[in-house]
């Protein structure tokens, strides 16, 4: 192999086990252009590989000890850096069954031996020409880093393929790696790119060459395929899901869904929309990995398209506000403490629940910005209130579920802490048993963190839903929060007894309880006689803007002196 440099020059390689052959190919074009020389295949594999320079086109021949020319044609076309890097064939055969092979193959076009000069150099010259011009195109085409088609083009080609096999019964099948800009800012650019690669082949190694490939956005690939049974899409799904461990990025959590039976009639970009909201709905109905697109819901999805797509530029333009619950003290009969709640006014949605974004944003991941954004506006507050002289008591933040896969989460709520000089023992954390089953090893490493630099635990939600007395025994838990399932059912006999037994449970571990959702005064009556520490609900009072919530602490210190 030699190199012949220079930098103007665009770069040529040469595959062919004929030193000979090699050296008058190399003597015709060396004017021209660059050289790289490799004897077989497999060498030009390599080169391909490692060669830090573009090479414009490749001249192959065919028979070729150790690697020939057909297996080194099926070898790039599985690589789309190389894919589209033009291959003229070098040949003495003027057999038409070899040309036809090898332009199936994804050669480009053909010389013959004898070589002639002139020939030579106009093909090679023009198709390094036409190459370049199309590659403008090929960009726009298909996604650079895996070589599938992009949104649009998928969709183009999959309705060139819906109407030109009307008979037929397709399917599009998605894949969509969650919260992969977190990943990214996690692991290195290589790593998600191998990833993402990982992905593209496992798909097209599965659904095969009479499927169309898409990548519908950064963290998104869909399949038109052939129409399947949707075991078979469980199938193929949890294969993936297994061969994911095996990658880059292991724990790259991936959800899946199928458009089944896609209509011939339905134009791409409705194609396109109807697609896109499938795999909304198969995200946020949690453990239906499959969802058919649904009229019905058509409002519903836009509406999570928009709430999602403000979420940025929300958080730059400060659209949300840190509200103050107060946590009454039985004991003290004052507030004893507040829970921060995030509220959202956005100047055309209006007003939009938490319940409706928080899950959104836990599913895109920008939960975490909005959680650290919430703690450290909590922490300026309190920073202001202390400095006015006012009165003050401890304010506990909601950490999502989600935000435990953020490395540095115990380090980052220190930082905030500190940054506005905030006593620990004033800021709770607010957990939820969902956090801990989800990734417990995580999950106990990051509260004993917390619960170690001095924050308050608390653990949300308690007894709604899944509950198990592991969390009590594992977590360094102070204070335990009854759902509000439990003010609403008070009347029962079986509440009550198991209400009786987590209160003595929480005693004997030396946790104090919250009741959450209270709003009559029975309510309240009923969880005071039964030991209970502080109440937040409506009761006392709903969550308060900053101004409103000062206000009541200061009346209240007004009354009690
Ligand atoms: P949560 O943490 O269980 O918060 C308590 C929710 O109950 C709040 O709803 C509060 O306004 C409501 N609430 C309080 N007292 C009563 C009452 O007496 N009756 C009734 N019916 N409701 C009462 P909100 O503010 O709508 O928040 C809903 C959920 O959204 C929260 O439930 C929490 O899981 C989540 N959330 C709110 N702010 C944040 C945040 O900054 N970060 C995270 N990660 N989640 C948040
Ligand atoms: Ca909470
Ligand atoms: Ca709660």
């Amino acid at each position: 192999m030699k190199e012949i440099t220079n930098t103007k020059k665009r770069t040529v390689l040469i595959v062919e086990d004929d030193l000979i052959n090699r050296e008058i190919l190399s003597a015709i074009l060396s004017d021209e252009y660059n050289i790289l020389q490799a004897e077989n295949g497999k060498a030009g594999l390599e080169i391909l590989e490692s060669s830090k320079k573009e090479i414009s086109l490749i001249l192959l021949d065919i028979q070729m000890p150790v690697m020939n020319g057909y297996e080194f044609l099926d070898k790039v076309k599985l690589i789309p850096s190389f894919r589209s890097i033009p291959i003229i064939i070098t040949t003495s055969s003027n057999a038409t069954d070899d040309e036809i092979k090898c332009l199936e193959n994804g050669a480009s076009d053909f010389v013959s031996k004898p070589y002639n000069p002139d020939i030579i150099l106009r093909r090679v010259g023009s198709m390094i020409r036409l190459r370049e011009a199309s590659s403008v195109i090929d960009r726009v085409e298909h996604d650079s880093i895996t070589g599938l088609y992009s949104r649009d083009f998928f969709f183009i080609n999959s309705e060139k393929v819906l109407s030109e096999s009307a008979e037929e019964k397709f399917d599009i099948f998605c894949c969509e790696i969650m919260s992969l800009k977190m990943l990214q800012d996690r692991h290195s650019k290589a790593k998600t790119e191998k990833l993402l690669i990982g992905i593209a082949k496992f798909l097209t190694d599965t659904f095969g060459s009479n499927s169309v490939y898409g990548k519908l956005s950064e963290s998104t690939f869909s399949v038109l395929t052939l129409h399947n049974s949707e075991e078979k899409y469980g199938d193929i799904s949890e294969a993936l899901r297994n061969a994911v461990k095996s990658m880059s990025i292991p724990d790259a959590v991936l959800h899946f869904s199928a458009y089944p039976c896609v209509d011939a009639d339905t134009p791409a970009h409705s194609l396109c929309n109807r697609v896109l909201t499938a795999l909304d709905e198969a995200k946020f109905q949690f453990g239906r990995q499959f969802a058919e697109f649904n009229d019905e819901f058509k409002d519903k999805y836009s509406r999570r398209h928009a709430i999602l797509g403000y979420m940025e530029t929300a958080i730059k333009e400060n659209q949300f506000e840190v509200y103050y619950q107060p946590k009454h003290s039985l004991k003290s009969n004052t507030t004893g403490g507040a829970e921060a709640l995030v509220r959202w006014t956005h100047p055309e949605l209006g007003f939009i629940s938490p319940g409706e974004f928080i899950p959104l944003f836990e599913s895109s991941g920008f939960i975490t910005e909005l959680d650290f954004y919430v703690a450290e506006r909590t922490c300026k507050d309190l920073r202001e209130q202390i400095d006015k002289g006012l009165p003050s008591v401890p304010v506990s933040c909601n950490i999502s579920r989600a935000d435990f896969s953020h490395p540095a989460l115990a380090e980052t709520i220190v930082k905030i802490a500190d940054k506005y000089s905030i006593p620990h023992k004033m800021l709770h954390i607010e957990v939820t048993e969902s956090a801990y089953t989800d990734n417990t090893e995580v999950f106990l490493d990051t509260v004993q963190k917390l619960h170690s630099a001095g924050f308050c635990i608390e653990l949300d939600d308690f007894g709604a839903g899944y509950s198990s007395l592991t969390v009590l025994s594992d977590l360094d838990i102070d204070i335990l929060k009854l759902d509000m399932y439990f003010a609403r059912n008070m009347g029962s006999p079986k509440q009550a007894l198991i209400l009786k037994h987590i209160f003595s449970i929480a005693q004997s571990l030396n946790m104090e309880i919250v009741a959450e959702g209270v709003e009559t005064k029975e309510q309240s009556d009923a969880f005071r006689s039964m030991g209970c520490d502080y109440i937040q609900g409506y009761y006392y009072s709903k969550p308060l803007p900053k101004a409103q919530f000062e206000e009541y602490l200061n009346k209240q210190t007004g009354e009690t002196l």
